[in-house]
């Protein structure tokens, strides 16, 4: 949440800030500001409500020329989404200015011991409490911004990635991080002079240079135009920056041509998949090969328990990977909300694997909880879609998705990467386990492979939803029911829908609809019924009858060739056939693709929906 650039160098800083904003605009869109240090050495802050646009259109004509800044696009926390409250904040002298993702926890003593010391405040928020502080420190310690960062730091309480400019050192530039992510880009201007970057997340990045730094917990750096940069930790001990390659391209961060990152995210999937399979399935020999499990496989083979941590969509993949887990290779799993995980106390012991789902790698409850499960002395294994991200590095081992950066706020293909990524996970432990009979390990795999054909099919034979979509704009509820490996698919359809469309959805495994939720069906209650022809087919069946004798709306996602459950929907969505446990990855498109029509059908911003940040990086 929030997102954070910076820039030192010979070029223009705005146009590179500005465009990096937008590249992280899907991390919050309450407001945005830049802080820039013109010729003539005077430090400017702009700063706008809502989103980067806005922003743009409040400098037009304004000063907006240097050589440094920093930007900032908010997703508040603490103070409302306004301009005061909008980043960058100036220091009470307006020597300084900084832009700030995370919380402070302890911001209110901060600010009270300030204030006893004549500093005032203008804004609600906890980060102003920051800029203040180094000031105050610089001021009472008489020492120079970095050492006033390291003192200051040292007081606080909380997450923070922060950059800072000062007005009298207009040639430096100052950033630190614990808890929320910050990458230095170290790229090279015309002159061949070295020049830094500053981002939350590598894409502001990517199109300047490939050679990163990922700043670490409680570090610190400085760069300068010189092309100095120095990395000490809170302790004042010197760090060994370690430049490392980005495995990105500029396209993928592109619409190429849709109206939307979500929609061009969703049909993305079949390419997506086949990249994060390859390599790890091997046809020749219908085997499963993921170095991840290879290499810690007594791990694995001897874990009482699996744990799976993880937040929102994640949490449902972990779900449907439980499911898979526990029938593949017996092996009992648990998966829990990491941040109910965090703060209950949990068992865990030394031979349970603790498993962390996040698309970011950057999401603060579930790297807190796999912290909490290292010091238990549990394995700790990462599924992560961003490469270096934080949970990748605090993991003894673990799998990247490798569909390609997510930008939509609704998941998509992260959430069909994880699924497939668990269920190779389970398949690789299965075949050390041997828990799987030789013929039904390869009939898996061979199906496995099929799956993003299969999903090409389902988006190919599914086009007609946009039109249908419009019935549902005046709807206030919808239901989603599933069973088994489909009963997380509809909780996962009902988030989408809340999350873009801002209608109430609730997924619910379908059984289950006769204690409670079955009181809410009548003529206005559309209720989508994911019934493939496999497993509880039959129940399903029951289930739907019994919500037609209700008059409750029905839209169902069926088996090619189904004729019983088509001719009781109102409205049906068709997937290939393919086995119980990989249903989730076909079935989810067409609710992926229906909750996007319906909330294009409501004029409603699918990017970028209202409340929503991508990569949660505060608790
Ligand atoms: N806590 C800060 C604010 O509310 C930063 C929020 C964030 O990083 O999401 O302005």
């Amino acid at each position: 949440m929030c997102g954070i650039v910076g820039y030192i160098g010979e070029e223009q800083a705005y146009p590179i800030l500005i465009k990096g904003l937008h590249r992280l605009e899907y991390r919050g869109y309450d407001s945005a500001g830049v802080s820039l240090i013109n010729a003539k050495g005077e430090l400017l802050v702009y700063k706008a409500k809502g989103k980067v646009s806005a922003l743009e259109a409040s400098v037009e004509g304004k000063d907006v020329s240097g050589t440094i800044g920093i930007a900032h696009t908010r997703w508040a926390t603490h103070g409302e989404p306004n301009e005061t409250n909008a980043h960058p904040h100036y220091s009470q002298s307006k020597n300084l200015t900084l832009v700030h993702n995370g919380i402070i926890e302890n911001y209110k003593a901060l600010r009270a011991e300030l204030e006893k010391n004549n500093m005032t405040f203008c804004s609600e928020t906890d980060t102003e409490v920051l800029v203040q502080l180094v000031e105050y420190m610089m001021n009472s310690h008489h020492c120079d911004l970095y050492t006033a960062v390291q003192l200051a730091l040292k007081n606080v309480v909380g997450a923070y990635a922060i950059a800072i400019l000062e007005k009298s050192h207009p040639d430096q530039l100052v950033c630190a991080r614990k808890g929320s992510p910050l990458i230095i880009g170290v790229g090279k201007s015309a002159t061949g002079r070295k020049e830094f970057f500053l981002g939350s997340d590598a894409t502001p990045i990517i199109e300047h240079t490939k050679d990163v730094i990922y700043l670490n917990d409680e570090e610190i750096a400085i760069m300068d135009r010189t092309g100095r940069l120095e990395i000490t930790n809170l302790a004042n001990v010197k760090q060994t920056p370690q430049l490392v390659k980005l495995q990105m391209n500029l396209d993928e961060l592109e619409k190429g041509g849709y109206a939307h990152f979500m929609l061009k995210e969703i049909w993305e999937q079949p390419n997506a998949l086949r990249t994060c399979i390859r390599g790890r399935l091997n046809m020749a020999d219908k085997d499963v090969l993921l170095s991840g499990i290879i290499d810690h496989k007594d791990k694995f083979i001897n874990c009482k328990r699996i744990i799976i941590c993880a937040c929102g969509t994640s949490w449902h993949s972990a779900l449907i990977g439980k499911y898979f887990i526990e029938e593949a290779c017996q092996i009992p799993v648990e998966v829990e909300y990491a941040s109910e995980f965090r703060y209950r106390n949990p068992v865990i012991h030394s031979d349970d694997v603790v498993i962390a789902v996040s698309q970011s790698g950057e999401t603060a409850d579930t790297l807190a909880a796999i912290q909490l499960a290292k010091e238990k002395g549990a394995f700790l294994y990462g599924i992560c879609n961003v490469i270096g991200s934080s949970i990748a590095r605090a993991t003894h081992s673990g799998t990247y998705l490798h569909v390609g950066p997510e930008i939509g706020v609704a998941s998509t293909k992260a959430f069909t990467g994880q699924v497939i990524t668990l269920a190779l996970l389970g398949l690789a432990i299965a075949k050390e386990k041997k828990t799987l009979s030789d013929d039904m390990f390869h009939m898996l795999v061979e199906e496995l492979q099929m799956i993003p054909d299969k999903m090409q099919w389902t988006l190919e034979h599914n086009k007609g939803i946009d039109e249908y979509a419009k019935t549902f704009t005046y709807c206030k509820n919808f239901l989603y029911l599933g069973r088994g490996y489909n009963y997380p698919v509809a909780m996962e359809g009902a988030l989408k829908l809340k999350e873009i469309s801002y209608i109430h959805a609730e997924g619910y495994p379908a059984a289950e609809m006769k204690h409670g939720p079955i009181a809410l069906v009548d003529e206005e209650m559309p209720v989508v019924v994911i019934a493939p022809k496999r497993g509880n087919y039959d129940k399903v069946v029951s289930n739907i009858q019994e919500i037609k004798s209700r008059k409750g709306k029905i839209i169902s996602v069926v088996t090619e060739g189904d004729t019983v459950v088509k001719g009781m929907s109102d409205y049906y969505f068709t997937i290939p056939d393919t086995r119980d446990c990989y249903v989730p990855l076909l079935a989810v498109i067409p609710l992926q693709l229906l909750s996007y029509y319906v909330a294009i059908a409501k004029g409603c911003n699918v990017d970028q929906p209202r409340n929503l940040a991508k990569s949660v990086t505060v608790e």
